[in-house]
């Protein structure tokens, strides 16, 4: 079989490979997009992990959840009761599946509208720069050779083996997504930004979540202070968050989970009716056989990558879950386009050390930059400034007074180091501080923005008012 030649063919159409493919294409480069996730009736869905299993369906039901729980708790404080308050589970699973189907269905038409091949199949390397595509359904084999190829195939759970993942009782984020009954007792293995993005949504829904982390610290790479807040407000939702919890053996049975671990209080064991593992992701390369194209993995099992993205192999890129760094879809999205762009001879350009977290919670976690342990661990000489909601007019407003700012910047320079946030829309608040610090702005920049009034924005101008000791409010 003849290959058939693009300039371009991206492996994975995740937030890393669709956009990487749209780029290219807009580039007038000619671009093959080869996928492999078809949803539950076996159509091709477009998106990766994170449209049909991530961040999209995780957020719907975070907010879903949060609306019941909200006229619940907090509505009464505004005067509003609502009688006999209840949800429709299937209804609320119906909607995520909707807006899933619907932002699948929008990258298939930017792919379509942007003429890019899309292939659905699973890609095998073979070698150069030649792929093999087995299409789905038993449909055959297409033969693709790229003059670049971009690998963008995302990554998956991964499993332990004290705690086998049946789909049933014991379920990854994926099953964990997908829950047709709220379960009245809920473990979830690890406390990282899953457990506790899927921790809060069952507990609003009424389960009784308890969480093992196996750190004896919380979050650790967020701020302490932010760190310490988030866990008080968590435990006060009802999170039983155990910190130093080693799981020793999970054993699914027909009436639930029995979950044996070690604490401080040495061994023990829980029931549960459903238990979640999340302990991380592995990058994926299942079906790929890099080394077949020369390409390599790091001691991790990611595509291993210079500071560009190229792999080992000439030609051969490998962007976003798949390569090294922070697994999120705008590092993946911004990769792609920065690879693109130098494969059309532009710069390509992403500043790996301004991508912004952000964990989902209520109130939200939210950091860019460096942290007061790492300027430390760096002897930067640094100052900071901080600042409750509680003293935030438009927060005490709206009930949502839980939180702060915290910025650091160059004690020589002003120039802003980190900034952390943990607020009811963190969110939404760091893409300030993530545009003043690409144009490298300083604390006294902030600080001279004028800001709306009552926002909570303001409690960032006030941080960075608080950097030079000068606060307003407080
Ligand atoms: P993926 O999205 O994993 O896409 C890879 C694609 O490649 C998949 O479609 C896969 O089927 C395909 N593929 C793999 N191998 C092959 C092959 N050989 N041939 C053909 N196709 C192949 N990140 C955020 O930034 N914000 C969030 O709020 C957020 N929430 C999340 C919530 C959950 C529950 C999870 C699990 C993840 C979340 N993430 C979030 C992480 C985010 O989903 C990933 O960082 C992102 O999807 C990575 O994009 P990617 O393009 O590298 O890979
Ligand atoms: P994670 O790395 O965030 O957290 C895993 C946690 O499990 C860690 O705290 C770790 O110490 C703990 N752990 C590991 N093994 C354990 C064990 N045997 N017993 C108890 N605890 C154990 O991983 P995750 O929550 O699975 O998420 C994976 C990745 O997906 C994230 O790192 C992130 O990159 C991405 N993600 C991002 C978002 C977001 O941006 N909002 C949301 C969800 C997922």
């Amino acid at each position: 079989m003849q290959p058939e030649h693009f300039d371009v063919v991206v492996i994975g159409a995740g937030p890393g490979g669709y956009v990487a493919a749209i780029r290219a294409a807009q580039l007038g480069l000619s671009t093959a997009c080869v996928d492999a996730w078809v949803d539950a009736r076996g159509n091709p869905s477009p998106g990766g992990t994170c449209l049909n299993a991530g961040c999209i369906p995780s957020k719907a039901l975070l907010d879903s959840s949060h609306h019941y729980h909200n006229l619940r708790h907090l509505l009464p404080a505004h005067g509003i009761d609502a009688k006999e308050i209840t949800f429709d589970l299937a209804r609320m699973q119906a909607r995520k599946n909707k807006v899933v189907d619907t932002l699948t269905r929008g990258v298939k038409g930017l792919l379509r509208k942007n003429r890019v091949e899309s292939i659905t199949g699973l890609a095998t390397l073979s070698q150069g720069k030649r792929i093999e595509v087995a299409l789905h359904g038993g449909k055959g084999h297409r033969i693709l050779e790229g003059k670049n190829v971009i690998l963008a195939t995302g990554s998956v759970p991964i499993h332990i083996e004290v705690a086998p993942v049946d789909g049933e009782r014991i379920v990854d984020s994926e099953g964990a997504l997908a829950f047709s009954t709220v379960p009245e007792r809920l473990g979830i293995i690890g406390a990282g930004v899953i457990g506790l993005e899927l921790g809060s949504v069952w507990s609003r829904l009424g389960s009784k979540v308890t969480i093992f982390e196996s750190l004896p610290d919380f979050l650790p790479a967020a701020d302490r202070k932010i760190a310490s807040q988030a866990l008080q407000s968590l435990t006060r939702q009802g999170l039983d968050i155990r910190l130093g919890s080693r799981v020793k053996r999970a054993r699914a049975h027909s009436q639930g989970v029995s979950v044996d671990f070690d604490d401080h209080g040495g061994a023990s064991a829980l029931e549960f009716d459903r238990l979640i593992v999340a302990v991380g992701r592995r990058a994926n390369t299942e079906g790929l056989d890099p080394a077949a194209a020369g390409v390599l993995l790091d001691e991790q099992g990611r595509i291993r990558t210079d500071a560009d993205c190229r792999t080992d192999a000439e030609g051969i890129w490998a962007i976003g879950d798949a390569t090294s760094g922070p697994m999120l879809a705008h590092k993946a999205s911004d990769e792609g386009v920065a690879v693109v762009e130098r494969i059309a001879g532009g710069v390509g350009h992403i500043d790996h050390r301004l991508v912004p977290w952000v964990i989902y919670t209520h109130p939200e976690i939210a950091w860019i930059g460096s942290s007061e342990a790492d300027l430390t661990e760096a002897g930067v000489d640094f100052r900071s400034g901080s600042f409750p909601f509680l003293a935030n007019g438009r927060a005490l407003a709206a009930g949502e007074t839980t939180g702060m700012v915290r910025m650091l910047s160059d004690a020589a320079t002003d120039r802003i180091l980190g900034v952390h946030i943990l607020a009811a829309n963190a969110s939404e608040l760091i893409a300030e501080a993530s545009v003043a610090m690409a144009f490298d702005a300083s604390a006294e920049d902030i600080a001279r923005t004028v800001h709306a009034h009552p926002t909570l924005a303001e409690a960032l101008h006030e941080a960075a008012l608080a950097c030079d000791n000068r606060t307003i409010h407080l």
